[in-house]
């Protein structure tokens, strides 16, 4: 546990703090610090992302009061980008952080190969420089100074200043702190138009606004609709939803002026039909950059501020919240639905609510009549959720309700008993099926052909686990073992380990104490090998060498379960080794400044040529999903 660790100023970056912490606690290692800092010393020094924050909220000081949840929100970059992801994947960030997550979180949030590169380094307001020297006794480095997008100091509405400070460093396990030597004023400050400050002085304070006032995720849809909402009354959009691209770009370029896109990577060409500003307006899956989307609030609703605020006053569905129609809870048809997100239904355009309740029953109808009738429709169930599901299996299997009695106790009809008890497969006294149990354990796709499928993982199994017998795999995957025995029997025998290894039973050895003290020992192996520079596939063999416990590992590895199952889930069978290698160079190119090509991606990941089409799906892939537009 640390002795004292230096609060963190309002508005200063976690990692700025951290070298605060570095600068006092006089040692001469920053490798040592990371240990006091985290019991790791493999964590990386992150700027604006930054994880393991929960192995360092475990170190603080007794007295500390700070949670990893008020860290990330108050000294991270995690609210400049979250109200712009998808929730489940805000929700994943947000726990890497607060993890020992091996990966780069700049490509899981969709920073990398963005058009919007990150800044190459550190910045610095020389007025706040010399307020906090004042306020302080200290200089800081500011939060919404790193945040890309931002030009500008929002308090004092002078241009940044770039530090000597690079913002992704060669020395990754090192904390920097502001210096009167790495921010020296540089006379190379871009000269900005009058107009053009006060545009980024305008667009900083939308930053900082929202670092401010938190916001969640939504839906992938929400944004272009409430843009839709305001374009609809400037006439930017026709009766059947068209957009009128042509004006939209005139109208948006007229608004902000050539220089000022440019100077933000923002700018649009007409010739180019999937530009951002419309691809930010049409239906797609896309995730845009923070940036973007303040500019369209700028652009259509006068500030972030006014934009998160303003409710449209358009309310299809009356005010909230509206009913639940889950019959396995005991607030069935009570409003207790606060959520609701409103698209538009594809066929007849009327605005369409989908209704997500806190007990997972989510539905969603058109809203057509306003009487106060319409509440009680249901329109159609997306799920009824796990609770109802859970109660559904209780009923059927347990009770062995009949058929009528479970709709009644339900309250649902008796199709849709059917239709559930078919799609979760329940075994219900009322039902003749001879349908068979699909095998689980590992990932069976829906394929025509099963066999050949199951077959490659049978085979891919064996090159994973090269020293396994047959009975370990059988024993660790039973659901896809059970299937080829059934289907494909011959087969099986013919592509089996046919080794059986003698394992000589010593009573003596407490195999549960030696299971969880190995199990540790491979923990720590596996994090330092997720942290290497350059990606190293993680196997038993490697594990082994590096804890000096190979000959057990691969001998005696079904005598500890605890073990086993979890270098099942880490180690990596050459395609997902290659596929975390391409994940690293695309990172890497994109570090370097240069453009992300797949044969770029496929030289420096080391894939040969035959793989071409493997790689380039990938790229694409990472390019829509998890790309900032
Ligand atoms: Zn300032
Ligand atoms: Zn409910």
């Amino acid at each position: 546990m640390l002795s004292f660790f230096p609060s963190p100023y309002p508005d200063e970056l976690l990692y700025s703090t951290l070298g605060r912490y570095h600068i006092r606690s006089g040692n001469n290692s920053p490798k040592i610090t990371l240990k006091e800092l985290y019991n790791d010393n493999n964590t990386i020094a992150t700027v604006d992302l930054p994880c393991n924050i929960d192995a360092l909220v475990n170190q603080l000081p007794l007295l500390s009061s700070y949670t990893a949840d008020e860290l990330i929100d108050n000294h991270t970059l995690y609210l400049f980008y979250s109200p712009f992801l998808p929730t489940k994947r805000a929700i994943t960030i947000k726990n890497s952080m607060k993890a020992n997550y091996g990966g780069n979180i700049h490509t899981r949030i969709g920073i990398v190969a963005s058009s919007i590169p990150l800044l190459p380094f550190l910045r610095f307001c020389p007025d706040c420089l010399k307020e906090d020297e004042k306020q302080y006794g200290e200089a800081y480095w500011h939060r919404i100074h790193q945040t890309a997008g931002v030009l500008v100091c929002p308090h004092h509405g002078i241009p940044l200043h770039n530090s000597t400070v690079a913002f992704q460093r060669l020395n990754r396990h090192e904390y920097e702190v502001i210096t009167p030597q790495n921010c020296q004023q540089n006379t190379s400050i871009p000269y900005y138009s009058p107009q053009a400050l006060k545009t980024f002085i305008q667009l900083a304070q939308d930053v900082a606004w929202l670092f401010k006032h938190p916001q969640s995720p939504q839906s992938m849809d929400y944004y272009r609709q409430r843009y839709l909402n305001r374009m609809i009354e400037r006439k930017l959009v026709t009766a059947s939803h068209r957009v009128h691209q042509k004006s939209l770009i005139d109208q948006f370029i007229c608004f902000y002026g050539r220089h000022i896109l440019e100077y933000l990577n923002c700018m649009i060409a007409y010739n180019d039909s999937s530009n951002w500003l419309s691809n930010i307006v049409r239906k797609n899956r896309k995730v845009f950059h923070p940036i973007r989307h303040l500019l369209m609030m700028r652009f259509l609703y006068g500030s972030a501020e006014a934009f998160f605020k303003n409710e449209d006053n358009y309310k299809p569905f009356g005010d909230g919240p509206w009913l639940c129609f889950n019959g396995a809870v005991d607030h069935y048809k009570q409003p207790m639905v606060t959520n609701l997100q409103i698209s538009h239904c594809l066929e007849n355009k009327k605005p369409l609510g989908t209704f997500t309740c806190s007990c997972g029953m989510i539905y969603s109808r058109t809203a057509s009549d306003k009487t106060p009738k319409d509440n009680y429709r249901i329109g159609r169930v997306i799920t009824y959720g796990e609770i109802w599901e859970k109660r559904l299996q209780e009923l059927v299997e347990v009770e062995k309700l009949g058929l009528r009695a479970t709709a009644r106790a339900l309250k649902v009809d008796t199709r849709t008993i059917k239709r559930y008890v078919h799609k979760l497969e329940l075994n219900a006294s009322w039902q003749s099926s001879t349908s068979q149990p699909k095998p689980a354990n590992t990932q069976l796709p829906d394929h025509n052909n099963p066999k050949l499928e199951y077959r490659q993982q049978w085979l891919d199994l064996q090159k994973t686990y090269p020293d396994a017998t047959k009975t370990t795999l059988r024993k660790q995957f039973p659901a896809l073992y059970m299937w080829l025995y059934r289907n494909d029997k011959e087969w099986l025998n013919e592509h089996s380990p046919t080794l059986q290894r003698p394992v000589s039973v010593n009573n003596r050895v407490n195999w549960e104490e030696r299971d969880k003290q190995t199990k540790l020992q491979v923990e720590e192996v596996v994090t330092q090998l997720l942290n290497f520079d350059v990606p190293q596939r993680i196997t038993i063999g490697k594990i082994g060498t590096m804890t000096g416990l190979k000959a057990m590992l691969e001998q005696k590895l079904d005598k500890l379960p605890l073990t086993q199952a979890y270098l099942s889930e880490v180690t990596e069978s050459v395609t997902k080794f290659q596929n975390r290698r391409i994940q690293w160079a695309i990172t890497e190119i994109h570090r370097r400044g240069e453009e992300v090509k797949t044969w770029k991606v496929m030289r420096l990941a080391g894939i040969k040529e035959q793989e071409f089409e493997r790689v380039e799906k990938i790229v694409l892939n990472m390019k829509e999903n998890t790309y900032f537009y």
